[in-house]
């Protein structure tokens, strides 16, 4: 077992903070502020060869692995935390399932512009009526030709104000087995996408209506069955959001470090009162022992998916620790900290969705209590014969 990053991770690592150091430092604050998706990053981060990390060299991606990603992510976000949702939709987000099971002329025709930070694709699977039990969703792919109608509603998706493609969750027929995902183009008939709403982060999002939605069959993604496939990708997604949660939560920490020492009250500086070592010193055990959760899920990921169990773990616990780590930052650095003046309060509110986003910490502990148990909890009401006569 070895703790440390290879040579490589290492110089890796060095290269991505000088990027981050000369382009991203400056707008660091402005970037964290404005809702929209920053293409000006993605462009840079294109040419810098931080689009598609995760992604094969023939699709045009690194080839790199998720830990390589991860690592991005971190540095990114060490310096600039806004910037990071650029890695994070590059390497993490529905791009990478896209890239693993799109057909080569969905590829071709996407993958470009995606990669080249000219183009941003959105996630659509939750619905009204189907958040945490996503298996619900009632958006319908019908037959109709070569085409497939859609019909239904989609929430919460991240980049959808700015996003040009979709990738939709879809029903083709009842049950798990009838799940799979298609993608819609912006601009496509029937499909109507409502004014951008905020969230507590301040990042937007929109309703995507599908009304009487035609699109061709050559845009289904996963057909039915697909749904399994369309987890392992989210897996990516998860490891994503943790990092970028543990990320947002150092950043916080590290701030407030810098302030204690320099902040002085009662004539002497914050770092020298017991009540904040303490508080630091329980952090730094949080942070540290988060960090190697998310370090096992990423380095073990078997051809780039990792396990659904190591990454459950990780994800509630980087969520958790996340936010604990801002939430104190800003705590610690009073009146400071809670001003929109610093990033401390910006990455304490990004971190706060990110418990709810992607699988909650809820719906994540009863998958880490399905493997404490070796047994299926459905969280479904159960049915009782004699209700059914
Ligand atoms: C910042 C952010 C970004 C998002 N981005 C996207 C996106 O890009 N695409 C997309 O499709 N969706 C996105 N979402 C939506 C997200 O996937 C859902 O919010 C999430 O699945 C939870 O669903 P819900 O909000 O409807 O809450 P609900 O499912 O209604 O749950 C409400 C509360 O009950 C708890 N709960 C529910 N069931 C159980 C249970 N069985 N056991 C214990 N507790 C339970 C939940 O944990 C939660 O605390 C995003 C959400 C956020 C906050």
């Amino acid at each position: 077992m070895n703790f440390e990053f290879s040579e490589e991770q290492k110089l890796f690592a060095d290269s991505v903070r000088r990027f981050a150091l000369a382009h991203l430092q400056k707008d660091a604050l402005a970037r964290a502020h404005d809702p929209r998706f920053p293409f000006d990053v993605a462009k840079r981060m294109s040419e810098q060869g931080l689009m598609g990390i995760t992604i094969a060299q023939e699709d045009d991606g690194q080839g790199g692995s998720l830990m390589d990603a991860v690592i991005a992510i971190e540095q990114i976000a060490s310096v600039c935390p806004r910037s990071a949702d650029v890695v994070q939709f590059g390497s993490f987000g529905p791009i990478r399932t896209f890239a693993e099971y799109g057909t080569p002329a969905q590829k071709a025709r996407w993958l470009p512009e995606l990669l080249t930070g000219r183009m941003v694709m959105s996630l659509g699977m939750t619905e009204p009526d189907a958040g945490s039990a996503a298996t619900e969703l009632k958006t319908s792919a019908r037959p109709d030709g070569a085409h497939y109608l859609l019909n239904g509603t989609k929430v919460f998706s991240t980049f959808s104000p700015d996003a040009a493609i979709f990738l939709i969750y879809v029903r083709f027929g009842p049950g798990l087995g009838g799940i799979g995902s298609v993608i819609v183009e912006r601009g496509t008939p029937g499909f109507v996408i409502g004014p951008p709403q905020s969230f507590m982060s301040g990042e937007e999002w929109c309703e995507l209506h599908f009304e009487q939605c035609r699109i061709p069959a050559e845009n289904v993604l996963l057909g039915p069955g697909g749904f399994k496939k369309q987890m392992s990708g989210f897996n990516v997604e998860r490891i994503g959001n943790s990092a970028r949660a543990l990320a947002f939560g150092r950043y916080a920490f590290n701030q407030a470090r810098e302030h204690a020492q320099v902040r002085e009250q009662f004539g002497r500086p914050l770092c020298e009162f017991q009540g904040l070592q303490w508080k630091f010193a329980d952090l730094a055990i949080k942070l540290e022992g988060t960090q190697l959760l998310l370090y096992r899920a990423a380095a073990n990921a078997d051809r780039g998916f990792p396990s659904a169990y190591e990454t459950a773990v990780a994800k509630a616990a980087c969520n958790q620790v996340g936010f604990d780590l801002a939430n104190e930052a800003v705590q610690i650095m009073g009146a400071t900290g809670y001003s929109r003046s610093t990033l401390v309060e910006y990455c304490m509110r990004r971190c706060r969705g990110w418990m709810i986003a992607g699988g909650s910490v809820e719906i994540l502990r009863n998958r880490i209590a399905e493997h404490v148990f070796d047994r299926r909890f459905d969280q479904r009401p159960p049915r009782h014969a004699d209700a059914a006569e």
